[in-house]
């Protein structure tokens, strides 16, 4: 059973993370319970440091915001989700989803930790906001899950990731934020396979051989 000190620990771990994320103080304090003046002693030594102006306000926002920002909130807010239902803090499971999305999209990051943190509230009606102004709905033609209105019917219709597809060949903007990626060399397959065939059999007769062999656990021996 976590002690006292564990748990005083892992709060200010969870601080750090969501300062070295960007965070403002009242963001760390909603979300870790530290008082602010105690956030800005530990994370802000320099007081010019100290994020500041008006903090994100997304329930208005998000639906006239342009479809990468949308894109991207759904993004994030749909990692989030996951991570939370799957039985992380909300903390842990914005911290994680936040910088999952710092790695599996392009730079510049349009969606702040503070709007990640917003988003999250207003999804789960949970640190800022009284209830959820947001649900993670499924879209039926594309499978993606994005941020929609509470009470919102999935629709393709209503899918920013739909969008993204039918805009892509023509919009350079969209192209450079979700640029494609070659498929690998299947030659790089086959070569590596060969070594693997050549290191479990001690075979070192060459590619040929190690190719003509079967593949453990595919072979059809009766
Ligand atoms: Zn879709």
């Amino acid at each position: 059973m976590p002690t006292r000190a564990d748990r005083q620990l892992r709060t200010v771990r969870l601080a750090k993370d969501c300062a070295e994320q960007g965070a403002r103080v009242r963001t760390i304090h909603c979300i870790t319970g530290l008082p602010s003046r105690e956030i800005q002693r530990l994370f802000f030594n320099n007081p010019q440091a100290i994020p500041r102006g008006r903090p994100p306000d997304s329930p208005e926002w998000y639906h006239s915001a342009n479809l990468l920002f949308r894109t991207d909130s759904s993004i994030v807010a749909a990692i989030y989700h996951r991570l939370s239902h799957a039985g992380f803090g909300t903390g842990e499971a914005l911290v994680g989803a936040y910088r999952h999305y710092r790695v599996v999209c392009q730079a510049p990051h349009r969606i702040s930790f503070d709007r990640a943190f917003d988003l999250a509230s207003h999804t789960d009606g949970i640190w800022i906001a009284k209830s959820p102004s947001f649900a993670i709905v499924t879209c039926p033609s594309c499978a993606s899950e994005f941020l929609a209105a509470l009470g919102t019917v999935a629709k393709s219709e209503a899918c920013p990731f739909c969008k993204l597809i039918q805009r892509y060949g023509n919009d350079p903007r969209v192209q450079t934020s979700f640029p494609t990626h070659p498929l690998p060399d299947p030659t790089t397959f086959r070569q590596g396979m060969s070594m693997l065939l050549w290191m479990n059999t001690g075979e070192a007769d060459g590619d040929s051989h190690a190719l003509s062999m079967p593949i453990p656990g595919d072979a059809k021996e009766s």
